[in-house]
């Protein structure tokens, strides 16, 4: 135990930042027959990501965490390099979980010199993010891939927050016939709707205020289908009208889409997922929300 685990109520869990050292202690873990929980992450954890934490805690037998800001899913525009970095108190958070080990790699373990092998990403991944972040699920699926066969999953958590990431994986799984099972958890929100997230930390007070019309537009849109409301059209037009009143800076896009394609629909039925991304500031926010 090191000095800064004696000082703690709850001892950090194992870190490895190495790709031989996170493959090896797995596969003797995988060779005991136990079952290998994966929560992958950037980072900066908040109650969305502990949620995951908790889910594969309680599913599985070990837990691996990976705290990697993966920079082939960032465009050269975005925010890569101010992206928030707090391995010291990510640790002290996932001390409290039952966390076994965490991975914290360096971009060249990741991508050491010579790098050259991407996942092409299945369809789902081309509307909505696809558009207007072109490599990004390509970035995603690669260190998703990667990270599956260090850590020897059978069991991988992700957050409906990143509905198409989900998808994109689930995808990617099934086309490839990986053995890792996807469980996908509920989003996790601040007391006002607001979907947690890393980024929320750049929003200045003001912005932060503007930032509720996201889950605004997604509540309006489900209390229109509540009060039988089909037209798909009408539905994303009160959605789109929210976030405009509330001044948000940019829509990227309001959709309302066939739950496992992405596909637009024009009538609006259960399982339809309504999806916003959209600029508050200089900050991207994204939110989803299936309509019952
Ligand atoms: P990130 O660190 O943003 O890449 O997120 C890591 C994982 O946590 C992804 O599977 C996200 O979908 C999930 N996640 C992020 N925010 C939330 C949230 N508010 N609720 C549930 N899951 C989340």
């Amino acid at each position: 135990m090191n000095q800064d685990d004696a000082n703690q109520e709850f001892p950090r869990p194992k870190t490895v930042v190495e790709n031989d050292a996170i493959r090896i202690v797995m596969q003797s873990v995988h060779a005991e027959r136990k079952k290998i929980g994966l929560v992958p992450t950037m980072g900066a954890l908040h109650e969305g990501h502990l949620s995951l934490v908790r889910q594969s805690v309680r599913d599985c037998h070990v837990t691996v965490v990976t705290v990697f800001v993966n920079p082939t899913q960032f465009s050269p525009d975005e925010d890569f390099d101010c992206y928030p970095r707090a391995l010291e108190t990510d640790l002290d958070l996932l001390a409290r979980e039952n966390v076994d080990l965490v991975f914290a790699p360096s971009v060249e373990q990741i991508y050491p010199k010579g790098f050259s092998t991407y996942i092409q990403p299945p369809d789902v991944a081309k509307p909505l993010e696809g558009e207007c972040r072109p490599d990004h699920f390509r970035g995603v699926a690669t260190v998703v891939h990667k990270l599956f066969n260090l850590s020897a999953a059978n069991v991988a958590y992700f957050g409906q927050k990143d509905y198409q990431q989900a998808l994109v994986i689930r995808h990617m799984v099934r086309d490839l016939n990986l053995p890792t099972k996807i469980c996908v958890c509920p989003i996790v929100r601040e007391p006002d709707g607001l979907a947690m997230s890393s980024r929320n930390q750049y929003l200045s007070p003001p912005q932060r205020q503007k930032a509720r019309a996201l889950w605004q537009a997604l509540e309006a849109a489900a209390e229109l289908v509540q009060s039988g409301q089909r037209d798909a059209t009408l539905v994303r037009d009160a959605m789109r009208q929210t976030l405009i009143a509330a001044e948000v800076d940019r829509i990227d896009y309001v959709a309302l889409a066939d739950p496992e394609t992405l596909v637009p629909v024009t009538e609006v039925k259960p399982g339809t997922v309504a999806l916003i991304a959209a600029h508050v500031g200089q900050t991207r926010l994204i939110d989803n929300r299936l309509l019952e």
